[in-house]
């Protein structure tokens, strides 16, 4: 009788120990399932397939300038790319990979962000790049980001003062691929325009005196003017520029991501310490 009641006891205790370990087996599993299914199941169905690449990548790929100060200029002594759209970038890559150098910045030039985005050598696009419904053809756009409006740039005491001095006989310089171009051909039809590879080129040739003024984005502009101040922006902006972040066409999962990051930075002051930063006072709300 001991002997079964113990005997039964010990079933008992041993019953409940299977249980306890069956018990926290299944917590585990349950935990591991939903960590697991969670990340996995979440991350499937949420994520769109650019964003598991990117996840499984761990690096974000960012198309950006190297040769426009303020935006995206590469210090040749440091190597080190900074601007405006860099911090925009890493941001969106601490939103999307939990840290802000998992990233790699590749050169990209007006003429070739779309290009280069849609043979997939970049995730997106941070590159003074202005929304329009042409290019809305073959990207899809972020939100705005920055709005900027285009100008002329020239050499102190031109005659050129602004877009109502540029005539047919003008000799404009640009960058190619840029909307300024067609823009300013837009507003002075028969203008003389040259077009470089990249604006630090095109300022080059200004100052060379292949041209009378170099025309794109105002901000693109006093980041020149910047660097020498025997050039100076003259006259009102003629155009808008609202910039946004390019990526191929049927990512609305990366948009997402994108416009969350804006939102995120918006709310909590960073967007406005970037752009203070940079470019000077925040924009009035
Ligand atoms: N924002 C204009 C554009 O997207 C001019 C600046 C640039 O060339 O990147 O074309």
């Amino acid at each position: 009788m001991n002997k079964f009641k113990s005997f039964k006891w010990l079933s008992v205790l041993m019953v409940a120990a299977l249980f306890v370990i069956a018990g926290c087996g299944n917590n585990n599993n349950a935990g591991n399932n939903s960590a697991a299914s969670g990340g996995n199941a979440a991350g499937n169905a949420a994520d769109s397939a650019a964003i598991a690449k990117i996840k499984e990548r761990g690096k974000l790929l960012v198309g950006v300038k190297y040769d426009t100060r303020l935006f995206g200029l590469k210090d040749p002594a440091s190597g080190n790319v900074e601007g405006f759209d860099i911090d925009i970038s890493k941001a969106i890559a601490k939103h999307i990979l939990g840290d802000e150098n998992a990233i790699e910045l590749k050169e990209v030039t007006s003429k070739t962000r779309i290009p280069m985005l849609n043979n997939g050598e970049i995730d997106m696009v941070v590159a003074t790049m202005t929304i329009t419904e042409e290019r809305k053809k073959e990207v899809d756009f972020s939100d705005v980001y920055f709005q900027a409006g285009q100008s002329l740039l020239v050499k102190k005491g031109s005659p050129i003062t602004g877009l109502e001095s540029v005539t047919k006989d003008t000799k404009i310089l640009g960058s190619k691929g840029a909307t300024s171009i067609k823009n300013i051909k837009e507003k002075v039809p028969g203008v003389t325009v040259l077009e470089f590879d990249n604006y630090q080129d095109a300022f080059a040739a200004l100052k060379a005196g292949q041209g009378d003024a170099l025309t794109t984005d105002d901000a693109i502009l006093y980041g020149m003017a910047s660097q020498d101040d025997g050039y100076e922006v003259v006259g009102k902006p003629f155009t808008d520029e609202p910039y946004g972040i390019a990526v191929q066409k049927g990512n609305t999962d990366v948009v997402k991501a994108i416009n969350d990051t804006l939102a995120e930075l918006k709310a909590n002051g960073e967007y406005d310490a970037i752009y203070t930063k940079w470019i000077g006072k925040a924009p009035a709300k």
